[in-house]
């Protein structure tokens, strides 16, 4: 039997109302091979917001004891909240050979990528500060001085960009959603996983005749 081949990870982050998350679920609409981490957050659920199926909502005490039990492969404090990703879901899935994406911040990001140097990581950019800022507060999820915070802090976010293997700019959505997509097709094609998937075909054209 062959063995599985893992999936591939990425890290996408971006600054908050950057549009990742709408992004990403119209990912996962078209390409049925990704999935998507579901993080662990202390953060207040907003209006519309699923337990376990926007993040796990937690108190900061199982957080921090998820922290001690060393449950979690990356977490970071991002706006004065706890938020993490699970080991275990993610390691099993891209056994699966599943591929997997992660939202997460720039902090974050450090961490899986020194974790896992394979992962591929996408930086999304809002088109300007001016749209970050409607966005943000046209979404009409989170409170004005939430909105503040987010906008204060995306500079920080901003300033890690470059540390990412892709850049994608979110101005017109259906244009970033392909370039997303594109990405992943190319990672899918390069010659590493290629030679895996075709290795009968790569022995049959290069067998003596
Ligand atoms: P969520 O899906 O509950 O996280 O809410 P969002 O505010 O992120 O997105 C609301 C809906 O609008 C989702 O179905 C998105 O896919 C969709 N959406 C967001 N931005 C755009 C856009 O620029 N163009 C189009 N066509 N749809 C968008
Ligand atoms: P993030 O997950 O990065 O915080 P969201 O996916 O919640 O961002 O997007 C923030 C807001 O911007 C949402 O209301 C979303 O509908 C909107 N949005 C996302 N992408 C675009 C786009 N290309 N054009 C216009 N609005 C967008
Ligand atoms: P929001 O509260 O808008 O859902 O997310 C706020 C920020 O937290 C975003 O920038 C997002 O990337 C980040 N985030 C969400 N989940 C995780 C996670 O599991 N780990 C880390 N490090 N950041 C996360």
């Amino acid at each position: 039997m062959s063995e599985q081949q893992q999936g591939t990870l990425y890290v996408i982050s971006a600054p908050s109302g950057a549009g990742k998350t709408s992004l990403v679920a119209q990912m996962l609409e078209r390409d049925p091979v990704l999935g998507v981490s579901i993080s662990h957050t202390t953060r207040p659920m907003r209006s519309g917001e699923q337990d376990g199926v926007n993040y796990h909502f937690v108190g900061c005490e199982q957080f921090e004891a998820m922290i001690e039990r060393d449950e979690f492969l990356e977490h970071a404090d991002v706006f004065g909240n706890y938020y993490g990703t699970s080991q275990r879901w993610v390691a099993d899935t891209l056994a699966q050979g599943r591929d997997v994406i992660l939202e997460i911040d720039w902090q974050g990001a450090v961490q899986v990528r020194r974790l896992m140097p394979d992962c591929v990581g996408i930086f999304i950019l809002p088109p300007s500060p001016e749209v970050l800022r409607q966005r943000l507060t046209g979404r009409g999820t989170d409170a004005a001085e939430v909105v503040e915070r987010r906008l204060r802090e995306a500079a920080e976010e901003c300033r890690h960009a470059q540390e990412f293997d892709f850049l994608v700019v979110n101005d017109n959505f259906e244009v970033a959603l392909a370039d997303l997509l594109a990405i992943v097709r190319g990672q899918r094609l390069r010659v590493t996983a290629q030679e895996a998937r075709h290795a009968g075909l790569l022995a049959s054209l290069t067998a003596r005749p």
